[in-house]
């Protein structure tokens, strides 16, 4: 996504599930203020490289995944990253009532977390059927019966009726958190008018990345102050 202070396209994005968040974030601002599909190729003080032409601007904001935050910021240090798969099913009932996360308070470490995706966004799964999704974290992801197994265990009901979907991998896809978790958070400001904003830079979380745009926002409003 690029953010932009000339009119170029719109956003139109469902009101429910994932894209909330986005749009959320997105509806406040004036219309025709984000560009969006157009991959960033450099960043640079005061320039911004897309595909689509140069962008110039006071202060740069890279808010892009780890791997590719290193790729427009050589300066930053690589982050070490978990690969993640999820496993999701079709079932006829819901195992939980709620929209909740579920985590394995046993650690057997099979599943990291589980979660009735449809019970929080209904539009996830069609009339008379339920979404579960259901995630392991690492680079070695188990066959779909011994997931399912801990399923059952986990829900305490039978899964025997589920249909299993289909499997998503997805490298790269948290920053590592070892402990001590204090240390997790990271400086936003690069100096020079460039910033960074992203779940590397604070906890491997929405929540994460969301405090860390947070600051970076902050850190852009004091320099730009200054300035
Ligand atoms: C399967 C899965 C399940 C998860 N479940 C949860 C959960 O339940 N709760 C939770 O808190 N977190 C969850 N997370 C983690 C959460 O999704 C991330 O922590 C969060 O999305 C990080 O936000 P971000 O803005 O830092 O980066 P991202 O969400 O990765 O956004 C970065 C964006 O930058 C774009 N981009 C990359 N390169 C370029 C470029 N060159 N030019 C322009 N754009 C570019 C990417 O396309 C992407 O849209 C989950 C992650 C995965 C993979």
């Amino acid at each position: 996504m690029v953010l932009r202070s000339f009119a170029r396209g719109r956003i139109g994005l469902p009101a429910e599930g994932m894209a909330a968040l986005p749009r959320a974030v997105a509806d406040p601002l004036p219309a025709d203020l984000l560009d969006l599909d157009i991959p960033v190729a450099e960043v640079a003080p005061g320039r911004v490289r897309t595909q689509a032409g140069d962008i110039r601007c006071r202060a740069v904001v890279v808010a892009v995944d780890p791997p590719a935050a290193s790729a427009l910021l050589p300066a930053l240090t690589t982050v070490r990253m978990h690969s993640y798969t999820t496993y999701y099913h079709s079932a006829p009932e819901p195992p939980l009532a709620e929209p909740i996360l579920l985590v394995d308070g046993d650690r057997r470490e099979i599943v990291a977390n589980t979660v009735v995706l449809s019970n929080a966004a209904r539009t996830y799964a069609p009339a008379g059927r339920h979404l579960v999704a259901t995630s392991v974290v690492g680079p070695t992801a188990p066959p779909e019966p011994t997931v399912r197994a801990e399923l059952t265990r986990l829900y305490g009901r039978s899964t025997a009726d589920w249909t299993h979907l289909t499997t998503v991998a997805v490298p790269n896809a948290l920053p590592a958190a070892p402990p001590p978790q204090g240390r997790l958070r990271k400086p936003v400001a690069m100096g020079e008018g460039l910033f960074v904003a992203g779940d590397h830079r604070d906890s491997p979380s929405i929540q994460g990345a969301l405090a860390s745009g947070w600051r970076a926002a902050g850190a852009v409003l004091e320099e730009l102050r200054a300035g």
